[in-house]
C-alpha cells in the first residue's frame, strides 16, 4: 500500500478546511504516499513538512514545533513508535498531538500505538474526510487545553496578587505581620544553610499613646504612614524587608546583615528619622517624634528559631525602653545607639554607647 489517502475524496473535504491553518509534520518512508498526503493537506489550508525517516523528523519537529503530527509505523531504521517516544520526550510539558498512519488494523496494533505516545491511531487507507475530520478533532483539543493552560497563568497570577494582599498592611503598604512571619522564616532557613549572619530589628515608636492623645488618630495613622516610608528607605537591599509589626511597632528582617551593618542600618535609620523631623508634641524624650529598636544579629545555628530571634530582639527592644527610649539596643553588641549626650535636640543620630552592658 503506497497512498494513505484517496485522492477522489480529497475535492469533498476541501469545504471543510480546518478553522486555522495548521503546521503538519508528515513523516511516511514512501516518497508517493507521503507526498499524497502533502497534497491533500496543503489542499485543505495546512502548511506541511515532509520526512522521510525519524531522525528528519526529530529535526524538523524540534526546528518548527509542528501543530500536528502524521506518523507512519513502518519504517526502516527507528520506526514511528520509537518516534513518537522521542516526541514525547522532547514536548517539555507542551503536547503535540501524533496520528499514527498504519497498514495494521489490529487491535494490538492500536494498543501499541497509543501506548507509545500516539492520540490517534488511523489504518491506511485513510479517506481524506476522516482524516480532516481527526485533524479538526485535535485542534479543538489543543484550543482547550491552550485555553486552560492560560486559564491557569491567570489564576496563578491571581493568586499571587491575594497572596500579596493576604501579607501587606493596609496602613502603611509595608508587609504585615503575617507576611514578616513567613518572610523571617525563610530568611532563617536561607541563613542557616549559607552559614551568613542575620539581623533582625523591632522597632518602637516612643509614646506614641501620647502622640495621639494630643493630635488624634487620624495624625496618628499618617504619622505611622511616614514612619513606614522611613523604614522602608532604609532598606537598600533586594531581600531587606520592612515590616508592620503590630500597632506601632516595625521589623526589619536583613539577611546576610553582621553586626556592623546592623549599626550602619541603625545609623542610616536614625539619620532619615531625624531629616523628617516629624513633630512629637508630648514626648518626654524629645519634641520630635523618635524610635526605640532592639537589634538581634546571629548566624543560626540548629537550635534557631524565628520566636527566638523575635525574643532576643524584643528583650533588646526592652533595654532601650528602659533605658531612656530614643536608641537601639543589641545584646550582641553590647552597645546602644544612644545620640550622644546633649548633642541635640532630634531624635537619636546614634553612636555605639558606652553603657555597661546589661545582663539578658
Ligand atoms: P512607649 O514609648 O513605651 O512605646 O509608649 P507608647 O505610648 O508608644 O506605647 P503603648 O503601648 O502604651 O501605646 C501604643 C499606642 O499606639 C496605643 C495606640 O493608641 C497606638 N496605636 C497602635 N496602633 C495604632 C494605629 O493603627 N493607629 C494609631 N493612630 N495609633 C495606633
Ligand atoms: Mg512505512
Ligand atoms: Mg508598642
Ligand atoms: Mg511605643
Amino acid at each position: 500500500m503506497t497512498l494513505t489517502v484517496l485522492p477522489d475524496q480529497a475535492n469533498s473535504a476541501d469545504a471543510d478546511v480546518a478553522h486555522r491553518p495548521m503546521t503538519v509534520l508528515v513523516v511516511d518512508d514512501q516518497d508517493a504516499a507521503r507526498v499524497a498526503l502533502a497534497a491533500v493537506l496543503d489542499r485543505a489550508g495546512h502548511r506541511v513538512l515532509e520526512a522521510h525517516n525519524a531522525s528528519w523528523a526529530m529535526e524538523l519537529f524540534i526546528r518548527h514545533r509542528p501543530d500536528v503530527v502524521l506518523l507512519d509505523v513502518e519504517m526502516p531504521g527507528y520506526n514511528g513508535y520509537w518516534l513518537a517516544r522521542q516526541l514525547r520526550a522532547v514536548e517539555n510539558g507542551g503536547w503535540t498531538p501524533i496520528l499514527f498512519l498504519s497498514v495494521h488494523a489490529g487491535d494490538q496494533d492500536l494498543w501499541q500505538g497509543i501506548e507509545a505516545g500516539g492520540d490517534d491511531y488511523l489504518v491506511k487507507p485513510v479517506r481524506t474526510a476522516v482524516l480532516l475530520a481527526k485533524l479538526r478533532a485535535m485542534q479543538r483539543l489543543m484550543e482547550m487545553r491552550q485555553r486552560l493552560v492560560s486559564m491557569s497563568e491567570e489564576l496563578r497570577e491571581a493568586n499571587a496578587q491575594l497572596m500579596d494582599l493576604s501579607e501587606t498592611d493596609a496602613l502603611t503598604g509595608l508587609v504585615n505581620r503575617r507576611g514578616f512571619n513567613r518572610r523571617l522564616h525563610q530568611a532563617l532557613l536561607q541563613a542557616r544553610r549559607d552559614a551568613r549572619p542575620l539581623t533582625l530589628f523591632l522597632c518602637d515608636i516612643d509614646h506614641f499613646k501620647a502622640y495621639n492623645d494630643e493630635v488624634g488618630h487620624v495624625e496618628g495613622d499618617a504619622c505611622l504612614r511616614q514612619v513606614a516610608q522611613v523604614l522602608q528607605a532604609a532598606c537598600q537591599r533586594p531581600l531587606d524587608c520592612a515590616a508592620r509589626y503590630g500597632g506601632e511597632e516595625f521589623a526589619l528582617i536583613l539577611p546576610d546583615t553582621p553586626k556592623s551593618g546592623a549599626m550602619t542600618l541603625a545609623r542610616t535609620l536614625a539619620h532619615l528619622l531625624q531629616q523628617r523631623a516629624l513633630p512629637h508634641p508630648a514626648s518626654s524624650v524629645s519634641p520630635w517624634l523618635t524610635l526605640s529598636g532592639g537589634i538581634t544579629t546571629c548566624v543560626p545555628d540548629g537550635t534557631s528559631t524565628a520566636e527566638s530571634l523575635v525574643l532576643r530582639a524584643d528583650e533588646a527592644l526592652y533595654v532601650a525602653k528602659t533605658r531612656g527610649r530614643n536608641r537601639f539596643f543589641s545584646f550582641e553588641m553590647q552597645v546602644d545607639t544612644l545620640e550622644s549626650r546633649g548633642a541635640g535636640p532630634r531624635a537619636g543620630v546614634p553612636r555605639p554607647g558606652a553603657d555597661a552592658p546589661p545582663q539578658p
